[in-house]
Protein backbone atom coordinates (compact mmCIF):
# COMPACT_ATOMS: atom_id res chain seq x y z
CA UNK A 1 0.00 0.00 0.00
CA UNK A 2 1.24 3.47 -0.39
CA UNK A 3 0.33 7.06 0.76
CA UNK A 4 -0.32 10.02 -1.33
CA UNK A 5 -1.62 13.53 -0.53
CA UNK A 6 -3.12 15.57 -3.41
CA UNK A 7 -3.56 19.55 -2.08
CA UNK A 8 -6.27 21.04 -3.92
CA UNK A 9 -9.43 19.64 -5.49
CA UNK A 10 -9.70 21.48 -9.07
CA UNK A 11 -9.33 19.86 -12.61
CA UNK A 12 -5.35 19.46 -11.85
CA UNK A 13 -5.75 17.96 -8.42
CA UNK A 14 -8.31 15.56 -9.71
CA UNK A 15 -6.82 14.33 -12.47
CA UNK A 16 -3.64 13.57 -10.61
CA UNK A 17 -5.97 11.32 -8.31
CA UNK A 18 -7.64 9.95 -11.37
CA UNK A 19 -4.46 8.84 -12.70
CA UNK A 20 -3.00 7.47 -9.52
CA UNK A 21 -5.90 5.53 -8.88
CA UNK A 22 -5.26 4.12 -12.81
CA UNK A 23 -1.75 3.66 -11.57
CA UNK A 24 -1.75 2.03 -8.37
CA UNK A 25 -5.40 0.59 -8.66
CA UNK A 26 -6.36 -1.24 -5.25
CA UNK A 27 -2.61 -0.41 -3.99
CA UNK A 28 -2.90 3.30 -2.92
CA UNK A 29 -4.58 5.08 -0.94
CA UNK A 30 -5.20 8.81 -2.25
CA UNK A 31 -6.35 11.99 -0.34
CA UNK A 32 -7.54 15.14 -1.88
CA UNK A 33 -7.38 18.31 0.10
CA UNK A 34 -8.51 22.00 0.07
CA UNK A 35 -8.99 24.49 2.23
CA UNK A 36 -12.53 25.18 1.47
CA UNK A 37 -15.31 23.16 2.49
CA UNK A 38 -16.38 22.64 -1.08
CA UNK A 39 -14.59 20.41 -3.95
CA UNK A 40 -13.77 21.60 -7.47
CA UNK A 41 -11.82 24.71 -7.60
CA UNK A 42 -11.83 26.62 -10.88
CA UNK A 43 -15.11 24.53 -12.19
CA UNK A 44 -16.95 25.94 -9.55
CA UNK A 45 -14.92 29.28 -9.07
CA UNK A 46 -13.12 30.54 -12.04
CA UNK A 47 -15.52 29.21 -15.25
CA UNK A 48 -18.33 31.61 -15.61
CA UNK A 49 -21.25 30.65 -14.27
CA UNK A 50 -22.97 30.98 -18.12
CA UNK A 51 -20.76 28.55 -19.30
CA UNK A 52 -22.51 25.68 -17.42
CA UNK A 53 -21.84 22.81 -19.95
CA UNK A 54 -17.46 23.59 -18.97
CA UNK A 55 -18.88 22.67 -15.43
CA UNK A 56 -20.48 19.67 -15.88
CA UNK A 57 -16.79 18.08 -16.24
CA UNK A 58 -17.32 17.94 -12.18
CA UNK A 59 -19.49 14.77 -12.51
CA UNK A 60 -16.07 12.82 -13.81
CA UNK A 61 -13.95 14.24 -10.75
CA UNK A 62 -17.06 13.37 -8.51
CA UNK A 63 -16.72 9.63 -9.66
CA UNK A 64 -13.03 9.72 -8.52
CA UNK A 65 -14.02 11.37 -5.80
CA UNK A 66 -15.72 8.41 -4.77
CA UNK A 67 -13.21 5.99 -5.62
CA UNK A 68 -12.31 3.48 -3.03
CA UNK A 69 -8.98 4.33 -1.41
CA UNK A 70 -9.60 8.10 -2.46
CA UNK A 71 -11.34 10.50 -0.23
CA UNK A 72 -11.67 14.47 -0.70
CA UNK A 73 -11.04 16.16 2.59
CA UNK A 74 -12.57 19.95 2.38
CA UNK A 75 -11.75 22.66 5.17
CA UNK A 76 -8.59 21.48 5.54
CA UNK A 77 -5.73 24.67 5.92
CA UNK A 78 -2.25 23.70 4.26
CA UNK A 79 0.19 25.70 6.52
CA UNK A 80 -2.65 25.92 9.61
CA UNK A 81 -3.85 23.26 9.65
CA UNK A 82 -0.96 21.06 8.26
CA UNK A 83 2.93 21.93 7.02
CA UNK A 84 4.29 20.45 3.91
CA UNK A 85 7.00 18.69 6.04
CA UNK A 86 3.74 17.33 8.36
CA UNK A 87 2.32 15.98 5.02
CA UNK A 88 5.93 14.38 3.43
CA UNK A 89 5.93 12.20 7.07
CA UNK A 90 2.59 10.85 6.24
CA UNK A 91 2.49 10.09 2.66
CA UNK A 92 4.84 9.15 0.27
CA UNK A 93 4.13 11.65 -2.14
CA UNK A 94 2.80 14.71 -1.71
CA UNK A 95 1.24 16.69 -4.92
CA UNK A 96 0.35 20.41 -4.84
CA UNK A 97 -2.27 21.51 -7.02
CA UNK A 98 -2.93 24.68 -5.61
CA UNK A 99 -3.82 26.55 -8.81
CA UNK A 100 -3.09 30.68 -9.13
CA UNK A 101 -5.32 31.83 -8.00
CA UNK A 102 -4.28 35.15 -6.91
CA UNK A 103 -4.24 37.93 -9.33
CA UNK A 104 -1.12 39.50 -10.94
CA UNK A 105 -0.77 43.33 -10.10
CA UNK A 106 -0.89 45.88 -12.81
CA UNK A 107 2.10 48.09 -11.24
CA UNK A 108 0.76 51.34 -12.40
CA UNK A 109 0.24 54.26 -10.52
CA UNK A 110 -3.46 53.93 -9.35
CA UNK A 111 -4.02 50.30 -9.42
CA UNK A 112 -4.97 50.41 -5.55
CA UNK A 113 -7.82 53.07 -5.88
CA UNK A 114 -11.02 51.60 -5.00
CA UNK A 115 -12.19 50.54 -8.14
CA UNK A 116 -9.75 48.56 -9.41
CA UNK A 117 -10.24 44.79 -9.11
CA UNK A 118 -8.34 41.97 -10.15
CA UNK A 119 -9.92 39.21 -11.99
CA UNK A 120 -9.26 37.10 -9.20
CA UNK A 121 -11.72 39.16 -6.85
CA UNK A 122 -14.49 39.80 -9.52
CA UNK A 123 -14.87 36.60 -11.00
CA UNK A 124 -14.89 34.96 -7.26
CA UNK A 125 -17.08 37.64 -6.50
CA UNK A 126 -19.91 36.71 -8.91
CA UNK A 127 -19.06 32.66 -8.98
CA UNK A 128 -19.45 33.45 -4.99
CA UNK A 129 -16.06 32.43 -3.66
CA UNK A 130 -15.73 32.70 0.22
CA UNK A 131 -12.94 35.43 0.27
CA UNK A 132 -14.63 37.79 -2.06
CA UNK A 133 -18.54 37.43 -0.94
CA UNK A 134 -17.94 41.43 0.01
CA UNK A 135 -16.24 42.75 -2.90
CA UNK A 136 -19.27 44.86 -3.78
CA UNK A 137 -17.58 46.09 -6.93
CA UNK A 138 -19.13 50.04 -8.08
CA UNK A 139 -21.61 48.98 -11.04
CA UNK A 140 -23.03 52.38 -10.40
CA UNK A 141 -21.32 53.03 -14.37
CA UNK A 142 -21.72 54.19 -17.04
CA UNK A 143 -18.69 53.09 -18.09
CA UNK A 144 -15.90 49.89 -17.19
CA UNK A 145 -12.54 49.37 -18.18
CA UNK A 146 -11.48 45.66 -18.68
CA UNK A 147 -7.24 45.30 -18.97
CA UNK A 148 -6.22 42.14 -20.98
CA UNK A 149 -7.11 40.45 -24.23
CA UNK A 150 -7.36 36.95 -22.92
CA UNK A 151 -10.38 34.61 -22.52
CA UNK A 152 -10.77 35.88 -18.72
CA UNK A 153 -11.19 39.49 -20.05
CA UNK A 154 -14.13 38.15 -22.12
CA UNK A 155 -15.68 36.49 -19.82
CA UNK A 156 -16.17 39.49 -17.48
CA UNK A 157 -16.95 41.67 -20.06
CA UNK A 158 -19.74 39.23 -21.20
CA UNK A 159 -20.91 39.08 -17.52
CA UNK A 160 -20.86 42.89 -17.24
CA UNK A 161 -22.89 43.14 -20.25
CA UNK A 162 -25.83 40.53 -19.99
CA UNK A 163 -29.54 40.90 -18.63
CA UNK A 164 -30.84 38.97 -16.15
CA UNK A 165 -32.75 37.36 -18.56
CA UNK A 166 -29.22 36.01 -20.00
CA UNK A 167 -28.47 34.65 -16.45
CA UNK A 168 -31.12 31.92 -16.83
CA UNK A 169 -29.72 28.43 -16.44
CA UNK A 170 -26.53 29.75 -14.94
CA UNK A 171 -25.37 29.56 -11.32
CA UNK A 172 -24.15 33.29 -10.81
CA UNK A 173 -24.37 33.88 -7.09
CA UNK A 174 -27.93 35.82 -5.77
CA UNK A 175 -25.94 38.72 -4.83
CA UNK A 176 -23.95 39.10 -8.47
CA UNK A 177 -27.28 38.59 -10.17
CA UNK A 178 -28.77 41.20 -8.27
CA UNK A 179 -25.82 43.62 -8.48
CA UNK A 180 -25.91 43.43 -12.01
CA UNK A 181 -29.52 43.82 -12.63
CA UNK A 182 -29.02 46.94 -11.08
CA UNK A 183 -25.58 47.77 -13.28
CA UNK A 184 -25.46 51.15 -14.80
CA UNK A 185 -22.71 50.28 -17.14
CA UNK A 186 -23.31 50.92 -20.13
CA UNK A 187 -19.92 51.01 -22.12
CA UNK A 188 -16.87 48.41 -21.25
CA UNK A 189 -13.48 48.92 -23.01
CA UNK A 190 -11.82 46.08 -23.45
CA UNK A 191 -8.03 47.79 -23.41
CA UNK A 192 -5.24 45.38 -25.25
CA UNK A 193 -1.34 46.29 -25.10
CA UNK A 194 -1.06 44.58 -28.65
CA UNK A 195 -3.35 44.29 -31.56
CA UNK A 196 -6.19 41.74 -32.96
CA UNK A 197 -3.39 39.43 -34.53
CA UNK A 198 -2.10 39.06 -30.82
CA UNK A 199 -5.42 38.09 -28.75
CA UNK A 200 -5.51 35.21 -26.21
CA UNK A 201 -9.24 34.86 -26.81
CA UNK A 202 -10.83 32.23 -28.13
CA UNK A 203 -13.35 31.42 -31.30
CA UNK A 204 -16.52 29.92 -29.36
CA UNK A 205 -15.75 32.45 -26.16
CA UNK A 206 -14.94 35.61 -28.72
CA UNK A 207 -17.89 34.53 -31.09
CA UNK A 208 -20.77 34.60 -28.13
CA UNK A 209 -20.43 38.55 -27.85
CA UNK A 210 -22.34 38.82 -30.82
CA UNK A 211 -25.15 36.76 -29.50
CA UNK A 212 -25.77 39.55 -26.18
CA UNK A 213 -29.29 40.44 -26.06
CA UNK A 214 -28.27 44.34 -24.92
CA UNK A 215 -24.88 44.64 -26.40
CA UNK A 216 -23.25 45.39 -29.35
CA UNK A 217 -19.39 44.61 -30.15
CA UNK A 218 -17.58 47.21 -31.13
CA UNK A 219 -14.44 46.72 -33.51
CA UNK A 220 -12.25 49.56 -35.39
CA UNK A 221 -12.02 47.91 -38.58
CA UNK A 222 -8.54 50.67 -38.85
CA UNK A 223 -6.66 48.15 -36.12
CA UNK A 224 -7.01 44.82 -37.96
CA UNK A 225 -4.45 44.05 -40.14
CA UNK A 226 -4.98 43.36 -44.52
CA UNK A 227 -7.22 40.63 -44.38
CA UNK A 228 -4.86 38.71 -46.55
CA UNK A 229 -2.25 38.39 -43.24
CA UNK A 230 -4.90 36.36 -41.29
CA UNK A 231 -3.45 33.10 -43.30
CA UNK A 232 -0.99 33.17 -41.62
CA UNK A 233 -2.37 32.87 -38.16
CA UNK A 234 -2.77 29.44 -36.72
CA UNK A 235 -6.70 28.68 -36.89
CA UNK A 236 -8.03 29.07 -33.57
CA UNK A 237 -6.88 32.34 -33.89
CA UNK A 238 -7.75 33.07 -37.50
CA UNK A 239 -11.20 32.08 -36.52
CA UNK A 240 -11.01 34.53 -34.15
CA UNK A 241 -9.99 37.49 -35.71
CA UNK A 242 -12.98 36.69 -38.06
CA UNK A 243 -15.47 37.29 -35.21
CA UNK A 244 -13.43 40.47 -34.91
CA UNK A 245 -13.76 41.46 -38.41
CA UNK A 246 -17.06 40.67 -38.14
CA UNK A 247 -17.90 42.90 -35.55
CA UNK A 248 -16.09 45.63 -37.18
CA UNK A 249 -18.01 45.39 -40.21
CA UNK A 250 -21.81 44.76 -38.23
CA UNK A 251 -20.74 48.13 -36.44
CA UNK A 252 -23.03 49.62 -34.12
CA UNK A 253 -26.20 48.03 -32.94
CA UNK A 254 -28.70 50.89 -32.41
CA UNK A 255 -31.18 49.25 -30.84
CA UNK A 256 -28.91 47.81 -27.64
CA UNK A 257 -27.97 50.30 -24.98
CA UNK A 258 -24.79 48.85 -24.14
CA UNK A 259 -21.09 48.64 -26.03
CA UNK A 260 -18.23 46.60 -25.30
CA UNK A 261 -15.62 48.35 -27.49
CA UNK A 262 -12.48 46.86 -28.46
CA UNK A 263 -9.18 49.28 -27.84
CA UNK A 264 -6.38 47.56 -28.98
CA UNK A 265 -3.07 49.05 -29.21
CA UNK A 266 -3.83 50.75 -25.88
CA UNK A 267 -1.75 50.14 -23.12
CA UNK A 268 -2.62 51.34 -19.68
CA UNK A 269 -0.14 53.93 -17.86
CA UNK A 270 -1.93 54.93 -14.70
CA UNK A 271 -5.80 54.87 -13.43
CA UNK A 272 -6.64 58.27 -12.12
CA UNK A 273 -9.46 59.44 -10.08
CA UNK A 274 -10.48 61.65 -6.99
CA UNK A 275 -9.70 58.95 -3.83
CA UNK A 276 -11.55 56.41 -6.27
CA UNK A 277 -11.27 55.02 -9.78
CA UNK A 278 -12.66 57.63 -13.11
CA UNK A 279 -10.09 56.85 -15.74
CA UNK A 280 -7.50 55.33 -16.90
CA UNK A 281 -4.45 56.94 -18.53
CA UNK A 282 -3.91 54.96 -21.83
CA UNK A 283 -0.56 54.89 -24.35
CA UNK A 284 -1.46 54.00 -27.81
CA UNK A 285 1.18 51.51 -28.57
CA UNK A 286 2.76 49.69 -32.03
CA UNK A 287 3.86 46.42 -32.30
CA UNK A 288 8.09 46.56 -32.08
CA UNK A 289 9.79 43.89 -34.54
CA UNK A 290 9.49 41.36 -31.41
CA UNK A 291 6.03 41.24 -31.16
CA UNK A 292 5.52 43.51 -28.26
CA UNK A 293 3.78 46.71 -27.31
CA UNK A 294 5.98 49.88 -27.94
CA UNK A 295 4.69 52.81 -26.68
CA UNK A 296 4.06 55.47 -28.98
CA UNK A 297 4.07 58.57 -26.78
CA UNK A 298 0.24 59.38 -27.64
CA UNK A 299 -1.88 59.21 -24.63
CA UNK A 300 -5.36 59.20 -23.80
CA UNK A 301 -7.76 58.75 -21.05
CA UNK A 302 -10.99 56.00 -20.88
CA UNK A 303 -13.28 56.74 -18.80
CA UNK A 304 -13.82 54.20 -16.25
CA UNK A 305 -15.60 53.70 -12.41
CA UNK A 306 -14.97 50.51 -12.49
CA UNK A 307 -11.64 48.43 -13.74
CA UNK A 308 -11.16 44.98 -13.70
CA UNK A 309 -7.48 43.89 -14.51
CA UNK A 310 -7.63 40.70 -16.10
CA UNK A 311 -3.98 40.07 -16.94
CA UNK A 312 -3.04 37.09 -15.21
CA UNK A 313 -2.49 35.00 -12.25
CA UNK A 314 -0.12 33.71 -9.88
CA UNK A 315 0.22 30.71 -7.65
CA UNK A 316 0.59 31.84 -3.89
CA UNK A 317 4.02 30.66 -1.86
CA UNK A 318 3.63 28.03 0.59
CA UNK A 319 5.86 27.94 3.73
CA UNK A 320 8.65 24.86 3.06
CA UNK A 321 8.42 25.06 -0.91
CA UNK A 322 10.43 26.09 -3.06
CA UNK A 323 8.92 29.04 -4.62
CA UNK A 324 9.88 31.80 -8.23
CA UNK A 325 8.50 35.23 -7.51
CA UNK A 326 9.15 35.93 -11.31
CA UNK A 327 7.56 33.05 -12.88
CA UNK A 328 4.65 33.08 -9.45
CA UNK A 329 4.76 29.45 -9.44
CA UNK A 330 6.83 27.00 -7.90
CA UNK A 331 10.03 25.78 -10.37
CA UNK A 332 9.72 21.93 -11.27
CA UNK A 333 11.45 19.93 -13.59
CA UNK A 334 8.61 17.74 -15.47
CA UNK A 335 6.38 18.27 -12.10
CA UNK A 336 9.22 17.52 -9.97
CA UNK A 337 9.70 20.47 -7.18
CA UNK A 338 12.04 18.30 -4.77
CA UNK A 339 12.13 15.02 -3.28
CA UNK A 340 8.19 13.60 -2.84
CA UNK A 341 7.15 16.59 -4.28
CA UNK A 342 5.14 17.43 -6.97
CA UNK A 343 3.21 20.40 -8.60
CA UNK A 344 0.44 19.88 -11.20
CA UNK A 345 -1.52 22.25 -13.34
CA UNK A 346 -0.95 25.93 -12.77
CA UNK A 347 0.68 26.00 -9.85
CA UNK A 348 3.73 23.99 -11.83
CA UNK A 349 2.94 25.57 -15.01
CA UNK A 350 1.75 28.88 -14.82
CA UNK A 351 -2.01 30.14 -15.52
CA UNK A 352 -2.15 29.03 -18.74
CA UNK A 353 -4.27 26.29 -20.86
CA UNK A 354 -7.60 25.30 -20.88
CA UNK A 355 -9.26 22.58 -18.37
CA UNK A 356 -8.18 19.40 -20.29
CA UNK A 357 -4.65 20.92 -20.55
CA UNK A 358 -4.58 19.48 -16.41
CA UNK A 359 -4.76 15.64 -17.70
CA UNK A 360 -2.06 15.16 -19.22
CA UNK A 361 -0.20 17.16 -16.62
CA UNK A 362 -1.91 14.71 -14.20
CA UNK A 363 -0.85 11.69 -15.65
CA UNK A 364 2.49 12.67 -16.04
CA UNK A 365 3.51 13.36 -12.44
CA UNK A 366 1.40 9.94 -11.28
CA UNK A 367 4.03 8.27 -13.97
CA UNK A 368 6.75 9.72 -12.40
CA UNK A 369 5.54 8.75 -8.80
CA UNK A 370 4.84 5.52 -10.38
CA UNK A 371 8.44 5.24 -11.34
CA UNK A 372 9.59 5.79 -7.72
CA UNK A 373 7.25 4.01 -6.35
CA UNK A 374 6.55 0.98 -7.96
CA UNK A 375 2.67 0.02 -7.80
CA UNK A 376 3.92 -3.59 -7.84
CA UNK A 377 6.72 -3.22 -5.28
CA UNK A 378 6.77 -3.18 -1.42
CA UNK A 379 4.18 -1.21 0.66
CA UNK A 380 4.79 2.42 2.35
CA UNK A 381 5.58 2.30 5.84
CA UNK A 382 4.62 5.60 6.37
CA UNK A 383 1.11 6.47 7.98
CA UNK A 384 -1.08 7.80 5.33
CA UNK A 385 -4.23 8.73 6.25
CA UNK A 386 -4.19 7.59 9.77
CA UNK A 387 -1.55 9.92 10.39
CA UNK A 388 -3.23 12.92 9.12
CA UNK A 389 -6.33 12.08 11.11
CA UNK A 390 -4.56 12.07 14.39
CA UNK A 391 -2.80 15.16 13.79
CA UNK A 392 -6.02 16.94 12.58
CA UNK A 393 -8.27 15.86 15.84
CA UNK A 394 -5.44 16.95 17.72
CA UNK A 395 -5.35 20.34 16.18
CA UNK A 396 -9.02 20.94 16.38
CA UNK A 397 -9.74 20.84 12.46
CA UNK A 398 -12.66 19.85 11.28
CA UNK A 399 -12.49 17.86 7.52
CA UNK A 400 -15.60 17.55 5.34
CA UNK A 401 -15.31 14.38 3.50
CA UNK A 402 -17.38 13.91 0.45
CA UNK A 403 -20.76 12.80 1.46
CA UNK A 404 -20.94 15.76 3.98
CA UNK A 405 -20.68 17.74 0.50
CA UNK A 406 -23.14 16.30 -0.78
CA UNK A 407 -25.10 17.79 1.76
CA UNK A 408 -23.90 21.32 1.18
CA UNK A 409 -24.77 20.24 -2.64
CA UNK A 410 -28.52 19.39 -2.20
CA UNK A 411 -28.86 22.57 0.07
CA UNK A 412 -27.95 24.68 -2.83
CA UNK A 413 -29.64 22.54 -5.32
CA UNK A 414 -32.77 23.63 -3.18
CA UNK A 415 -32.07 27.04 -2.89
CA UNK A 416 -31.70 27.46 -6.19
CA UNK A 417 -33.52 30.55 -8.57
CA UNK A 418 -36.32 29.24 -10.98
CA UNK A 419 -34.19 27.90 -14.57
CA UNK A 420 -30.91 27.61 -12.37
CA UNK A 421 -28.32 24.84 -10.95
CA UNK A 422 -28.32 26.07 -7.15
CA UNK A 423 -27.61 28.89 -5.63
CA UNK A 424 -23.83 29.00 -3.82
CA UNK A 425 -23.52 29.24 -0.23
CA UNK A 426 -20.71 32.13 0.01
CA UNK A 427 -19.82 32.11 3.61
CA UNK A 428 -17.68 29.29 4.69
CA UNK A 429 -19.95 29.34 7.84
CA UNK A 430 -22.62 29.05 5.80
CA UNK A 431 -21.02 25.82 4.18
CA UNK A 432 -20.04 24.09 7.14
CA UNK A 433 -23.50 24.30 8.74
CA UNK A 434 -25.09 22.68 5.24
CA UNK A 435 -22.15 19.91 5.60
CA UNK A 436 -23.35 19.03 9.03
CA UNK A 437 -19.94 20.37 10.86
P1 LIG B 1 -4.15 35.11 -20.75
O1 LIG B 1 -4.80 34.27 -21.77
O2 LIG B 1 -2.71 34.89 -20.47
O3 LIG B 1 -4.38 36.64 -21.16
C1 LIG B 1 -3.82 37.68 -20.43
C2 LIG B 1 -3.98 38.97 -21.19
O4 LIG B 1 -3.49 40.03 -20.36
C3 LIG B 1 -3.17 39.03 -22.49
O5 LIG B 1 -3.96 39.68 -23.47
C4 LIG B 1 -1.96 39.89 -22.09
O6 LIG B 1 -1.43 40.64 -23.16
C5 LIG B 1 -2.59 40.84 -21.11
N1 LIG B 1 -1.64 41.45 -20.20
C6 LIG B 1 -0.73 40.83 -19.41
N2 LIG B 1 -0.05 41.72 -18.69
C7 LIG B 1 -0.55 42.94 -19.02
C8 LIG B 1 -0.25 44.26 -18.59
N3 LIG B 1 0.68 44.49 -17.68
N4 LIG B 1 -0.96 45.27 -19.15
C9 LIG B 1 -1.90 45.05 -20.08
N5 LIG B 1 -2.24 43.82 -20.51
C10 LIG B 1 -1.55 42.77 -19.99
O7 LIG B 1 -4.84 34.97 -19.32
P2 LIG B 1 -6.36 34.87 -18.83
O8 LIG B 1 -7.29 35.59 -19.70
O9 LIG B 1 -6.26 35.21 -17.39
O10 LIG B 1 -6.68 33.32 -18.97
C11 LIG B 1 -5.94 32.34 -18.26
C12 LIG B 1 -6.12 30.98 -18.91
O11 LIG B 1 -7.44 30.49 -18.69
C13 LIG B 1 -5.94 31.02 -20.40
O12 LIG B 1 -5.31 29.86 -20.84
C14 LIG B 1 -7.36 31.07 -20.91
O13 LIG B 1 -7.55 30.62 -22.24
C15 LIG B 1 -8.06 30.19 -19.91
N6 LIG B 1 -9.49 30.49 -19.87
C16 LIG B 1 -10.30 29.78 -20.72
C17 LIG B 1 -11.65 30.05 -20.75
C18 LIG B 1 -12.54 29.28 -21.69
O14 LIG B 1 -12.05 28.43 -22.40
N7 LIG B 1 -13.83 29.56 -21.75
C19 LIG B 1 -12.20 31.05 -19.94
C20 LIG B 1 -11.35 31.76 -19.09
C21 LIG B 1 -9.99 31.46 -19.07
P3 LIG B 1 -0.09 40.18 -23.93
O15 LIG B 1 -0.51 39.09 -24.85
O16 LIG B 1 0.36 41.42 -24.61
O17 LIG B 1 0.86 39.70 -22.86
Amino acid sequence: MRHFAVIGSGPAGFYTAEALTKAYGERARIDILDRLPVPYGLIRFGVAPDHQSIKAVSKRYEKVATTPGVRFLGNVHLGADVSIEELLHYYDAVVLATGAPHDRRLGIPGDDLPGVVGSAAFVGWYNGHPDFADLDPPLHGPAAAVIGNGNVALDVARILAKTPDEFVGSDIVGHAFEALAGSGIRSISLLGRRGPHQIAMTPKELGELGYLRAATPLVDLADLPPAEADAALEPGLRKSVAHLRDFARAGPDETKPKRILFDFFAKPLAIEGDGKAERVIVERTRLAEDGSAQGTGETYAVDASLVVSCIGYQTPAIPGVPYDEKLGRFPNSGGRIAERLYGVGWARRGPTGTIGTNRPDGFEVAEAIAALFPPEGESSDRPGSAGLDRLLAVRGCDPVPFEDWRKIEAAEVAAARAGNPREKLVRVEDLLRASGH
